[in-house]
């Protein structure tokens, strides 16, 4: 754990408002005088984003333990709660800088952070809210004195209408066409509650952003047809409920896929050129519920994913993202972790599964070469 704590990181997959740490939540509810309803949300033993672990905590074992459960409803009911405490400017600009810091103090070299822009009050409409955002990134980026490079994704939310997502495209492409956060802006992911909206309804939105010359990340096959928990292995065609959609998706071409869980077998080896695809192993196994029949055990769960194990098989190209960490009580040393575990994996093929995933980023050429020799470097000097 703590080798893999030390080398550099690669984060394509995690949303803002699921990076919140449990303490600033429960802060901010105070503050604001906010009953949480959900009753998932409760405080933590550890402390925020485990620093205790940083700091040496020997018992890796317990990191293999899923001490909150969380279904994809769980979730979903929990996203709904945090923007009743993250309702205005200065708790936006806390929760970001916190979220870039945990990245930071797990060495994540390259950050791309998503996050769907909202109205919060009068004072901070959906402009606001990225302009706030890359603000502290801007900040951070200067100030910090680990390097980190970090890049935002717009992202709609498909439980929410078409003209929110014609609104979110409209801000993502003029905040790309000025010259402060130009290179800022990298793309747009299509995510929320995989069971609510329709991929075909924002597809023209989605295109128009990909003329603009923005890149696209769609949420794909997260939820199956029937209750495959219980056995799960590969999906077909009868198992996908949502398998047009998904067909829909893939025939769009996507430069990324999350988390791609029931997608036809046939798409992974028909493909001329192999879509890569951001993959969380904790919320993978939290939201299929995988180490529900294992004693919550994460690693034993992690074992049971419809498409992993065939993934390294095929060295298919993979970026390892947290999706939530706030949520899903994880970090990016511990989805290494657990997937080294998992699949028995030595660490030098953890370290070539991150300098790959660099090559799958969003931002410029440049920027993308210059990453990828410092990351290089460094795994040298580490093994
Ligand atoms: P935000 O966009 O910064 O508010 O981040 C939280 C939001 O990300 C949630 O409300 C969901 O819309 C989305 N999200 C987070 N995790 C997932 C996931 O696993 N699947 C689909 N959407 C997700």
């Amino acid at each position: 754990y703590f080798f893999l704590q030390k080398i550099p990181k690669v984060e394509l997959h995690a949303h803002l408002n699921g990076c919140i740490r449990p303490g600033t939540l429960f802060a901010l509810a105070e503050e604001k005088c906010v009953t949480l309803s959900s009753h998932h949300f409760q405080p933590t033993k550890k402390n925020d984003n485990d620093q205790t672990l940083i700091q040496g905590d020997d018992d890796e074992d317990a990191l293999l333990y899923n001490v909150q459960p969380r279904s994809l409803q769980d979730c979903f009911d929990m996203f709904a709660e945090i923007p009743r405490c993250v309702n205005d400017v200065d708790s936006l600009r806390r929760i970001t800088l916190e979220a870039l810091h945990d990245f930071a103090a797990h060495n994540v070299v390259y950050l791309e952070l998503r996050t769907t822009p909202k109205v919060l009050n009068a004072e901070c409409d959906k402009r606001t809210y990225l302009e706030t955002v890359l603000g502290v990134m801007n900040e951070f980026e200067q100030s910090y004195t680990r390097s980190m490079t970090c890049r935002l994704i717009v992202a709609i939310d498909r439980s929410l209408s078409e003209e929110e997502a014609c609104e979110n495209v409209d801000l993502a492409i003029a905040f790309r066409k000025s010259t402060l956060s130009a290179d800022r802006i990298v793309g747009m992911d299509l995510g929320g509650n995989p069971t609510r909206g329709d991929f075909h309804c924002f597809r023209p939105h989605l295109e128009r952003a990909r003329q603009a010359g923005l890149r696209i990340t769609l949420h794909c096959g997260e939820v199956a047809d029937c209750d495959m928990t219980s056995n799960i292995t590969h999906a077909d065609e009868t198992s996908c409920s949502t398998y047009s959609e998904v067909q829909a998706m893939l025939d769009f071409h996507p430069d990324r896929l999350g988390h791609a869980l029931f997608v036809p077998n046939t798409f992974w080896s028909s493909q001329e050129r192999r879509i890569p695809v951001e993959t969380c192993p904790t919320s993978n196994v939290m939201t299929l519920e995988l180490a529900q029949h294992v004693r919550g055990h994460l690693m034993e769960g992690l074992q049971q994913h419809p498409q992993l194990r065939e993934w390294l098989d095929t060295q298919y190209p993979l970026a390892i993202g947290t999706d939530d960490p706030g949520v899903f009580d994880t970090n990016p040393t511990k989805e290494l972790w657990l997937l080294c575990r998992a699949f028995d994996l030595n660490v030098s093929i953890i370290c070539r599964l991150v300098e790959q995933s660099m090559e799958y980023a969003f931002c410029d050429e440049a920027t993308k070469r210059r990453l990828q020799e410092d990351i290089h470097e460094e795994m040298l000097l580490l093994l």
